[in-house]
């Protein structure tokens, strides 16, 4: 599956001053899980998504436009006129959760601005989870993915840094982390954003909603 076509749009502090989307998947995860690294391998991009060594850096919610199929054509080639066109699907990054180092304030405010997106924004068709495949998942992990349940709110488990898991304890790791997450092990999808596996399946699962 060819890298996904992805365009930055815009980051916004709050849910509710997000542009009109036709259709949205989001992507969340633990502050550091990879989060980043993974939109930018989906996107065969370096610099798409920020890649920080300090978690809890982005704490905006970021949206990128995939700018392929039927609705692409539409849309103008003059950039600076692109502005008021009709979205296509969108692909939204939100902010890490559970981290409150550099300032006390993330954890705090997470809760209200993530919320309200992922329980108002209509848009949504697919959360991906992102849990980190050599520890996850963590208590904040099971306590997203109970309320996300709770709510009856669509979402799919992927399991980053496979490439941190020798290959001798893949098996045994795999049973580990879906059991953490109530999950079977074939529900789980499993990537590494630098050794490449996953990234085929994970794109051609957002195409699947958005396209
Ligand atoms: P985010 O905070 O969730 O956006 O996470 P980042 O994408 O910034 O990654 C956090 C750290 O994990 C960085 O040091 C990355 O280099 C590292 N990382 C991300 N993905 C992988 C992966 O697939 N394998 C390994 N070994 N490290 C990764």
């Amino acid at each position: 599956s060819s890298p996904l076509k992805l365009t930055f749009v815009e980051s916004a502090s709050r849910a509710k001053t997000l542009p009109e989307s036709p259709v949205e998947v989001a992507f969340v995860g633990r502050s550091n899980v990879g989060k980043s690294s993974l939109i930018n391998a989906c996107a065969n991009r370096k610099q798409l998504a920020r890649v920080s060594n300090t978690p809890g850096r982005t704490q905006l919610i970021n949206m990128f436009r995939l700018d392929e199929g039927p609705g692409s054509r539409q849309r103008p080639s003059n950039p600076s006129a692109g502005d008021d066109a009709e979205l296509l699907g969108t692909v939204v990054d939100l902010p890490g959760y559970g981290f409150a180092k550099t300032s006390k304030s993330i954890k705090g405010d997470w809760p209200a601005m993530i919320e309200g997106y992922l329980l108002e924004r209509e848009e949504l068709v697919m959360i991906f989870v992102l849990v980190d495949g050599a520890i996850g998942p963590t208590k904040l992990d099971v306590q997203m993915l109970d309320w996300l349940r709770f709510n009856a709110l669509p979402h799919t488990v992927v399991a980053t840094k496979l490439d941190k898991v020798k290959s001798s304890k893949r098996p045994g790791r795999k049973k580990e982390l879906a059991a953490g997450c109530q999950l079977d092990p074939g529900d789980v999808v499993w990537v590494s954003s630098t050794k490449g596996d996953g990234i085929d399946r994970l794109r051609s699962l957002v195409r699947t909603h958005l396209l």
